[in-house]
Formats: structure tokens, sequence, C-alpha cells
């Protein structure tokens, strides 16, 4: 874990891009309580396959604007052409966006099995490096907990390295509920030369069928007891709430005690559940 230590703290938040009027409303008040903690980034998601191009566009430059806080898209390839890609990348260039979220991806169900024209993401940081030079701060995926589609676990660590080789600033990870599972995983970067941040993902927990959905997605384990906890109180928000505050925060101070550089929020923009653990921990003056 030594390799972590010498950078300097983050924190920051993630949010989706409405759909609707009142989401967007709705954000809009969530957005202005997390910018008074000063984030160093908010990031916004992308539907794979361009799905919410629009709305991320829009959604990403609105906040940037009226924040005033650094705001990163998420981008994939998968299922985009070069084309589209680069026409995206130049626009968020010229509108002053300085930090992305590159990514594969994943196409919905029913859009087919187009892969568009760069199948990974390291293909997709090789290409924004071509394009845009040193001008974006690049952000990656990585997985304590091994991507469920990778062959094996040292083969998902050679496609991380892939990505950290190709220009990869830095690494948000899928969030996880177990330290060891990140613990073996910086060890295992770190014996093959990966020298970059690898900050955390961090998902509260405050609805058991939602948290198991994402959950059997995206190949995060919930470990049996939090499973088990939040089964037997599944209709209970008051009971899930309080135990995940609890669960997450005790989490996250054994990740800062390991040396962990810091942490992502999965808001599902949701001021509470990220604010409460971020002020647990005061994390504003960390
Ligand atoms: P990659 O790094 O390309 O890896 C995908 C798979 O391919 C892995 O199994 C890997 O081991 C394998 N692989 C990679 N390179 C090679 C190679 N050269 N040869 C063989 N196998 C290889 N999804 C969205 O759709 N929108 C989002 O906004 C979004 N945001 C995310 C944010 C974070 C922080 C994280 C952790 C995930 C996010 N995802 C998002 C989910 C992500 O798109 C999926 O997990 C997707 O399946 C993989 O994307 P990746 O960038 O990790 O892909």
């Amino acid at each position: 874990m030594e390799s972590q230590k010498k950078y300097k703290s983050r924190f920051s938040f993630e949010f989706f891009p409405p759909k609707t009027d009142v989401g967007v409303q709705k954000l809009k008040v969530v957005r202005e309580q997390l910018a008074e903690k000063n984030p160093a980034f908010f990031s916004v998601t992308y539907g794979a396959g361009g799905s919410t191009r629009d709305r991320t566009v829009d959604t990403v430059l609105d906040i940037q604007k009226s924040t005033g806080i650094s705001t990163a898209p998420h981008l994939s390839c998968v299922g985009d052409s070069r084309e589209q890609l680069r026409e995206l990348i130049q626009h968020y260039k010229k509108n002053g966006i300085e930090r992305i979220v590159t990514l594969r991806g994943d196409l919905p169900s029913g859009m087919g099995a187009s892969s568009g024209e760069l199948k990974y993401a390291s293909d997709l940081v090789a290409f924004i490096r071509e394009e845009t030079g040193d001008h974006f701060h690049l952000e990656v995926a990585a997985y304590p907990e091994m991507h469920p589609q990778a062959a094996s676990m040292d083969a998902d660590l050679l496609a991380f390295k892939a990505k950290v080789d190709a220009g990869a600033s830095s690494a948000i990870t899928q969030y996880f509920y177990s330290v060891d599972s990140y613990k073996f995983f910086v060890d295992s970067c770190e014996k093959m030369g990966i020298d970059i941040p690898l900050v955390v993902g961090i998902m509260p927990i405050t609805n058991h069928d939602n948290l198991m959905r994402f959950s059997n997605m995206c190949g995060a384990e919930i470990p049996r007891w939090i499973r088990t906890r939040i089964e037997n109180h599944s209709t209970d928000l008051d009971y899930i709430t309080k135990f995940g505050e609890e669960v997450v925060t005790g989490l996250c101070e054994q990740l800062l005690d390991l040396g962990a550089p810091g942490f992502h929020f999965y808001t599902l923009n949701q001021t509470e559940p990220s604010l409460s653990i971020w002020n647990n921990l005061d994390l504003s003056n960390r």
C-alpha cells in the first residue's frame, strides 16, 4: 500500500444525467448541497452507445458553470465511432472540461453486439491522448474484485496495466465492501509497476433491492453478514440507512488508515447518504 500514501487525498461525487424535468430540478438542489463541501470534482455518467450523449454533455457543462467545480464527463467507446468520440472530446475541450472518466462501457441489452471502432478502454485512453495530448486528466475504472467478464484476475490486472500504459492519470474502483480486496489489488498493482492514484469508489447502502440489482450487474460482492441484515430489514429504510451509514463509514475509516488516496461517491443523485459519510469522516479537513 506504500505507493498510494504519497498522493494528496481527493474526494469527489458522481451523478447520472436526469431524464425528467423533476430529476433535473432535484439534481440542481443536490449538486448545490454537495458543492458546499468543495469536492475535487463532480462526474456525470454516460449511457454506453450514446444513449445519454446530449443529457450527459448538458449536465456536465451546466454543473461546471453553475457550481464552479470541475466536472468530468464519463465517456465510453463501445458502440460509438471514432468520429463521434472525436467530436465529443473536442467539444469538451473547447468548453473548459479538463477531466474525463474513460471507459469501455456496456451496451444496454437490445442494442445488438456492435462494439464500435475502439474495443477496450485502453484504446479510448490512447485515442484521447493522440487527439488532445495531455489536455485531459484521464480517470479509468479499476476492479479489486475483478471485472465480471475478465478471463482471470491476472488477465484483468494486465488489462488495467494497459490502460495505465496508454496514458491514464488515475483510477476509480468499482465499489466493494471488503478492505482486503482493495489491499491485495493495490499490492498487485505495485508489483506490476503501476503507480497512479487508485481512488476508491464508494456506494452508500440505502436500499436492499437496488444494491442487489447493481451488484449482480457489476460483480460487486456483498458480504453475507451485510446481505443478511439488509435482507432481514428490506422494507425498513430507516434501519438500512442507519446500518449502511455505519458500515460504509467504518469501511472508509479502514481504507484511509491503509493509505487510500481518496473516495469517489456514487451518489445516485442523492445528497444525504454520501454527505453523512463525508461528515462522519470530516473529509473537508483531510
Ligand atoms: P475495459 O477496461 O476495457 O475492460 C473490459 C473487459 O475487457 C475486462 O474484463 C477486461 O479484463 C477486458 N480487457 C480489457 N482489455 C483487454 C484486452 N486487450 N484483451 C482482452 N481483454 C481485455 N458504464 C457506463 O456505461 N457508463 C458509465 O458512465 C460508467 N461509469 C463507470 C464509472 C466507474 C468508476 C466504474 C468502475 C465503472 C463505470 N461503468 C460505466 C461500468 C463500465 O463501463 C463497465 O464495468 C464495463 O463493463 C467495463 O468498462 P471498462 O472501462 O472497465 O473496460
